[in-house]
């Protein structure tokens, strides 16, 4: 038996349970087991496809339960924790029903023939993190498995009891090896990205860790998917609706206590509309009641780590410090012990201050005045992230044509945080490597193998 580590609520900071704390040689005997399923899984897709939808009712009927237990673990509401399940379910139905092409023929030249045909890349490691564990792993599992590979699953060391829950699930379905979870601390974060035999890491954390992987799989030449962090914009032109505006930023913004890679992390408003955009802001947040995930009312819970509540307080104190205002919020908010922040409104943000300028990722929402349209998008641009930005507007031409400009992965238009079954989510320069979702997900997940063919004589 390995030893194990306890897992906390961020909510109450109760120890909620004991999980494995795997070694490297954990995961070197879960590479081996993965090698003895591996051609057999490869061989078939009808049979894997019918293992996907299978898993996927039984994710569906169990949802509410094991949205408790990521509830409880991850601080959101056990009603959001809910619906990771649901997305997962829907992740694994979309991919088992999804159409594709085994073999491409290509038109024929001569009497040769060139065929492309597809396989599983291999054994995948997937490394997700603590903000959203489940929905973020269905994103990886779902494409992976009806691709025909195999998979380790690493989530991250505060959130692993979820993600033991869900492999359960699906593992009733699927052969034996086919999935492994390995769950710990310090050394195991290294070793799927290191170790020969794992021919593809699928990845969803911070641009700094994201960039770590990429060295470490270096040597041993692994593909990469890398979906990294972002500090999407909300781009308000000076025809927005304002209560529309604020109502549906707001939603984006403070949603999982702001902890989302593609939610609004700053507000761009032309400063004639400034103070009535942050009073609108203000409203919408007004509404948010703060407290324990599986609580009934609560529709906003803790951060999850200390360090994360720590370094949100210090950029909010730093943005007031430059100039900025609490307009709302700032405050702990309730009597549960644990890593809490009421929702912060900042206004009058410094563009240049690190709750702007850095991804802060918390529950804090930084508003900045603007002048020059043209020169707001063009200063966006020349930053790293490029993950997602919305453009507010009801002069859709318009907001299509700044939309166009925008140097992301997806560019919103009156919404945001809004992703599709079928379309690509990822993000561009610093924000990530690859694509997830719908094709482009199926096909960070296969190899190609041209098969270039002509007559034996002649
Ligand atoms: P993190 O980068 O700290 O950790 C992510 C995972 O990587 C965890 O499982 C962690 O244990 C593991 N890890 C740590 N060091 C490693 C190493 N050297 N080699 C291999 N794995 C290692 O991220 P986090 O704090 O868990 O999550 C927050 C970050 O994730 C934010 O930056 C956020 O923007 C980003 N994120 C991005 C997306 C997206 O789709 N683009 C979605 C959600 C979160």
């Amino acid at each position: 038996m390995p030893a194990t580590y306890e897992v906390i609520d961020p909510a109450t900071l109760d120890p909620l349970g004991e999980v494995p704390l795997h070694q490297p040689e954990d995961v070197e005997a879960a590479i081996t087991a993965a090698a003895t399923v591996a051609r057999t899984w490869a061989a078939d897709r009808e049979a894997r496809r019918t293992a996907l939808r299978q898993a996927s009712e039984a994710v569906l009927a169990e949802a509410e339960d094991l949205g408790r237990i990521l509830s409880l673990e991850q601080g959101k509401v056990w009603a959001e924790a809910t619906q990771e399940f649901t997305v997962a379910a829907g992740l694994l139905r979309h991919y088992a029903d999804l159409e594709w092409d085994l073999v491409e023929t290509l038109p024929s030249r001569g009497d040769r023939s060139v065929q492309v045909q597809y396989a599983p890349v291999g054994l995948v490691g997937a490394i997700t993190p603590w903000n959203f564990p489940i929905s973020l792993l269905a994103v990886k599992l779902a494409p992976a498995l009806v691709a025909g590979c195999t998979v380790i699953a690493k989530p991250s060391p505060s959130t692993p009891m979820s993600t033991r829950a869900l492999a359960e699930v699906l593992n009733r379905f699927l052969p034996e090896h086919v999935l492994q979870v390995v769950t710990g601390r310090g050394v195991l974060s290294k070793a799927l990205s290191e170790m020969p035999g794992v021919r593809k890491i699928s990845f969803t954390g911070s641009t700094e860790i994201g960039a770590a992987i990429m060295a470490q799989a270096a040597p041993t030449v692994k593909k990469v998917t890398l979906e990294l962090g972002g500090n999407d914009p909300a781009i308000v032109l000076d025809d927005a609706d304002l209560e529309f505006t604020a109502a549906r930023i707001a939603g984006s913004a403070f949603r999982n206590a702001g902890q989302v890679c593609m939610a609004v992390k700053r507000v761009y408003v032309p400063r004639a509309q400034s103070a009535a955009l942050t009073e609108a802001l203000v409203e919408a947040v007004s509404a948010l009641r703060i407290g324990h995930g599986v609580a009934e009312g609560t529709t906003m819970g803790p951060m999850h780590t200390s360090g994360q509540q720590q370094l949100v307080k210090d950029y909010v104190a730093r943005a007031v410090a430059e100039g900025g205002r609490i307009a709302h919020g700032g405050e702990h908010g309730t009597d549960l012990p644990g890593y809490f922040l009421e929702p912060t409104i900042v206004a009058d943000a410094p563009h240049h201050t690190e709750l702007v300028a850095c991804e802060q990722f918390g529950a804090a929402l930084p508003v900045v005045a603007y002048d020059d349209l043209d020169a707001t998008v063009a200063e966006l641009n020349a930053q790293e992230f490029g993950l997602g930005a919305s453009v507010w507007s009801p002069d859709l031409e318009r907001a299509h044509e700044v939309a166009s400009q925008l140097e992301v992965g997806t560019a919103w238009i009156n919404q945001h945080t809004v992703v599709e079954l079928d379309a690509p989510f990822g993000g561009w320069k610093g924000s990530g490597l690859g694509r997830e979702r719908g094709r482009w997900g199926l096909e960070e997940y296969l190899e190609p193998r041209t098969v270039n063919a002509r007559p034996h004589a002649g």
